[in-house]
């Protein structure tokens, strides 16, 4: 069975912690994965060390060269695209055509990233002096500590790494604990890429031990995590008290709005699209669904066909619309909600229950689920489920549409079905989320677009676009003055 390795120093190495766990196949619970060795705080402060040791070269490396390994490392990952998208979905759960989906992402990241290294400009700006020049520089900032979760076990670290190392930071890395083999691949696309030992390092291991560590540490200037709202308010307090910079991106609950002007089919195929695919378990996935009442039933029953004929299953078979949730954990987690939602009076329309088929028989498998009449009270609609489950709230007007949709602690990405113009511009003046969609579902983000959510969803600057390299760098004011006399007057 394969034991996953830390990657320190350019070395792959075994951990020398002493806790052991199984990296479990969730469609199939007899297919164990590999295995993991939880490594030790020291481990962890070891690969910061060795991080804060290769800082003082890779920042002095040219950044279009920086660029053109990050660059090299996307080649590489859509060259072993198929092999690695299939690790992932062993061990994840996703479907292998969305595995295959996030790869890309990835890559495209890696990409933009990579020639943002020719583009790491500062700008000349104007002086009321004469004969003086001034300028800005964009520098490193120095370690990143880089803390990821297991849905998106590819497109997250390498949103985070490749910008980060590309701006002439040196990375620790922690992936998720459910999720090692992926991350041990990207590993090896660096390695073969060129990148110098110790400028990216990655540590397997829990939250509590290895995450901690790097966020404590005194070399560590950077912190970025993804994760739930909890994990990560607790990661921003802990920098924010030692003074550095941190980016948190975390839970949702993201709304489509559906007008009764609205292309019906467009709707249901965007908020099928949106609810149930990867399980529900994407930080975009659509979760309330916000319907005027002329048109409810008649979306409800074009959606209600298609969940009908969702096939669950091995997420590995073509023919499969839907995969398991990621562990036993999670799937309690699901399956519990949707005794909350039954208990607090919500309509239960389809699902609620495990499927019975053979093929679900050995895994973490729930029926797609859809509640009606919920109230913006109640918890399914305020707490973020991480399943297919989707809550349907029936509204009279565009106006209480838009005060449901905005009736959360959260606010990362929103859609809204209309034709109408004055509803569609007064919506994205009005929503409170950090991407919006018109006309299309929740989901997905280009590498060259930000990428981030409002209140409890997100602290901290923005991901990918350039916006990201706000973050990962320093701004340096440069002032010549190329008069070669004594400055007259004051000084201020
Ligand atoms: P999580 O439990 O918060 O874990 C995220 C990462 O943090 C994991 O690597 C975890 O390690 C680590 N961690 C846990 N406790 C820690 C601690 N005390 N200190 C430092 N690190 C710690 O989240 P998850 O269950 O993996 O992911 C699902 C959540 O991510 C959902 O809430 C989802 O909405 C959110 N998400 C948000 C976005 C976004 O862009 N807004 C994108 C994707 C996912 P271990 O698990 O190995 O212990």
């Amino acid at each position: 069975m394969q034991v996953y390795q830390n990657f320190i120093g350019g070395e792959f190495v075994t951990s020398q912690g002493k806790r052991r766990l199984h990296n479990v196949n969730p469609a199939d619970t007899r297919d164990i994965v590999g295995e993991i060795v939880q490594s030790t705080a020291a481990e962890a402060a070891q690969a910061v060390e060795v991080a804060a040791q290769a800082f003082k070269s890779w920042r002095a490396t040219p950044a279009p060269k920086r660029g053109a390994i990050i660059a090299k490392a996307a080649q590489i990952m859509a060259r072993r695209k198929e092999e690695i998208a299939r690790t992932l979905t062993r061990e994840e759960g996703k479907l292998y055509s969305e595995a295959l989906g996030e790869m890309q992402r990835a890559i495209n990241i890696a990409e933009f990233a990579g020639a943002h290294g020719r583009r790491l400009n500062g700008e000349v700006i104007p002086l009321e002096l004469a004969n003086n020049v001034g300028y800005t520089m964009k520098e490193p900032v120095g370690v990143a500590a880089i803390i990821t979760p297991w849905n998106f076990p590819a497109a997250i670290p390498i949103w985070k790494i490749a910008p980060a190392l590309v701006a002439g930071n040196t990375v620790v890395f922690k992936p998720a604990s459910l999720v090692p083999a992926t991350a041990q691949l990207l590993m090896e696309c660096f390695v073969e890429a060129g990148l110098p030992a110790g400028v990216l390092n990655m540590v397997i291991g829990s939250g509590g031990e290895v995450g901690n560590t790097f966020v404590d540490h005194p070399a560590v200037r950077l912190v970025s995590f993804t994760g739930s709202t909890d994990i990560g308010l607790g990661i921003y307090q802990r920098a924010a008290g030692r003074g550095i910079r941190a980016q948190c991106e975390m839970g949702g609950k993201n709304p489509v709005i559906v007008c009764d002007d609205a292309d019906l089919d467009l709707a249901v195929s965007g908020v099928y699209a949106g609810a149930f695919g990867s399980t529900g378990q994407r930080c975009t996935a659509t979760s309330r669904v916000i319907i005027q009442h002329g048109v409810a039933d008649a979306f409800l029953e074009r959606l209600m066909a298609q969940v009908q004929a969702m096939r669950i299953g091995n997420p590995l078979d073509a023919d499969i619309d839907m995969g398991p949730s990621v562990d036993a954990s999670q799937l309690k987690t699901v399956l519990n909600y949707i005794e909350i939602g039954k208990n607090q009076g919500a309509e239960l329309l389809i699902g609620g229950d495990q499927p019975t088929s053979e093929a679900c028989a050995h895994g973490h498998f729930v029926n797609p689920t859809i509640f009606d009449k919920v109230q913006p009270h109640m918890r399914i609609h305020n707490e973020e489920i991480f399943g297919p489950v989707l809550s349907v709230v029936r509204v009279e007007s565009f106006d209480e549409a838009i005060e449901v949709a905005n009736h959360s602690e959260f606010g990362l990405t929103s859609s809204i079905y209309t034709r109408d113009l004055t509803r569609t511009f007064r919506y994205i003046q009005e929503i409170e989320t950090g991407i919006t969609h018109v006309n299309s579902p929740t989901l997905g983000g280009e590498a060259q677009m930000p990428f981030g959510g409002m209140k409890n969803t997100g602290v901290g600057p923005r991901e990918q676009g350039t916006e990201v390299f706000d973050f990962y760098t320093e701004t340096k004011a440069v002032y010549i003055d190329f008069t070669g006399a004594k400055r007259e007057g004051k000084l201020y």
